[in-house]
């Protein structure tokens, strides 16, 4: 790399990323065979349109990559039809709302401050500004999706479409059931399922496959695979879907990162990958229960998936963006997230969402994430103690060098 501002900032980030124990619930590690494919040549071709049937001359070798993707990721899903070119989940989602909705039309998502992701309805997100959304929260006791009220309010709206599926929510979401009221009301389903692919991918969790119309995903949260977004479909849905992609919403594919959702799927498909996958529930489970002994309160009492949200606030007294500043300060990098009926602004919060996926990527197990959970309660105990921090951070630093950041396959 001859560019030295942009190599000293990859060489710092790679530092921290090297240094830090990261539980951002959405971020991961890919192996070394994915980081080659994004970063190789690949990214020099265009190929607007199909395997196949293309735009651009020159495009024989790269439908054999496209091609893979589709195969492999079909096959990983049981799925009738795959379209790997959304460059990223929010695209995935934008093309099926194409698909089959109009401007204008009434949709069902979850509300952001109990789960729900920005393209699920915000108002400052296309899907907000282009579509009517209507939005379905949890139960204020159990913190857990209420079936019995989303039904409730689907018969009440009538929407389109009913979205499943969150950035923030811990607990097994039940898809056939999603699809019995889908049903009732009248409404397409589709299931977003960024955050657990790759829990579904190993059969952790219930797959929406069979169940919804439509079912988009990122490729680089659990499903351990380079930044983009997927949808899968059944075979009716299947050319307008394409069209709805490209030339619906984008130009031209990014072959390089094709390429590597290609070798993510290929991992993906091999048995070592639902050992990975019941680790990093196993390791939530640890960090969960470890978190709760020093009294930390967990929204939903647990978790089913690879994520904690937990409420600083009413444990400990200070705020989501007060926690997520003093971990950092330890070298634990997460992020600040609404609860639940929170009383703070987005931007501050009383929550702070853990993920398992990335650190049991690098080979933490339980013990080691009931050490984790010590240091996030010493500090968020602790705030001004300024020698324990720099002991803590200390401690984090040695544990961290011995798990190295990249990974053969
Ligand atoms: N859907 C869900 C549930 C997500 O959590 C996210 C990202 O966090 C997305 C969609 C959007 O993905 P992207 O950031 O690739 O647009």
């Amino acid at each position: 790399m001859h560019d030295a501002a942009v190599r000293k900032a990859i060489e710092l980030e790679t530092q921290r990323q090297t240094h830090n124990i990261e539980l951002i619930a959405s971020e991961n590690y890919v192996s070394q065979d994915v980081l080659e494919a994004v970063g190789s040549i690949l990214t020099n071709k265009y190929a607007e349109g199909y395997p196949g049937r293309r735009y651009y001359g020159g495009c024989v070798d790269v439908d054999i990559i496209e091609n893979l993707a589709r195969d492999r990721l079909c096959e990983l899903f049981h799925a009738e039809h795959a379209n790997v070119q959304p460059h990223s989940g929010s695209q995935a989602n934008m093309a099926v709302y194409m698909t089959i909705l109009q401007p204008g039309d009434k949709v069902l998502g979850m509300d952001l401050s109990s789960g729900g992701h920005l393209t699920h309805g915000h108002q400052l997100n296309f899907s907000g500004r282009l579509y009517e959304f209507h939005s379905y929260g949890v139960d204020k006791e159990t913190e857990q999706i209420n079936y019995e009220e989303l039904r409730r309010i689907a018969l009440e709206v009538k929407p389109k479409l009913i979205v499943a599926g969150a950035s923030a929510y811990p607990r097994e979401i039940d898809f056939k059931k999603f699809r019995e009221i889908a049903d009732e009301a009248g409404a397409y389903l589709m299931v977003d399922m960024a955050h657990i692919a790759g829990l579904v991918a190993a059969g952790l969790h219930m797959s929406p496959v069979p169940y919804a119309h439509f079912v988009t995903s990122t490729t680089h949260k659990t499903l351990r695979g380079p930044r983009g977004g997927i949808i899968l479909c059944k075979q009716e849905f299947a050319k307008d879907l394409d069209r709805n992609v490209f030339p619906g919403i984008q130009g031209g594919p990014l072959m390089h990162v094709i390429a590597g959702k290609a070798v993510c799927f290929g991992e993906a498909l091999k048995p070592e990958f639902t050992d990975y996958a019941r680790q990093i529930i196993a390791n939530c489970q640890a960090l969960c229960e470890a978190l709760q002994q020093e009294g930390l309160r967990i929204v939903t009492g647990g978790t089913d998936n690879h994520l904690i949200l937990a409420d600083v606030k009413s444990s400990y007294g200070i705020t989501g963006k007060k926690a997520e500043a003093l971990l950092d300060e330890i070298n634990i990098t997460c992020n600040k997230n609404t609860i639940p009926f929170d009383q703070e602004k987005p931007f501050v919060t009383s929550g702070i969402r853990l993920g398992t996926a990335a650190m049991t990527t690098r080979g933490f197990q339980e013990e080691e994430f009931r050490q984790v959970a010590r240091w996030i309660t010493t500090v968020l105990k602790n705030p001004e103690d300024e020698a324990l921090k720099a002991k803590l951070r200390q401690e984090v630093m040695e544990m961290t060098a011995r798990y190295p950041l990249i990974r053969e396959s």
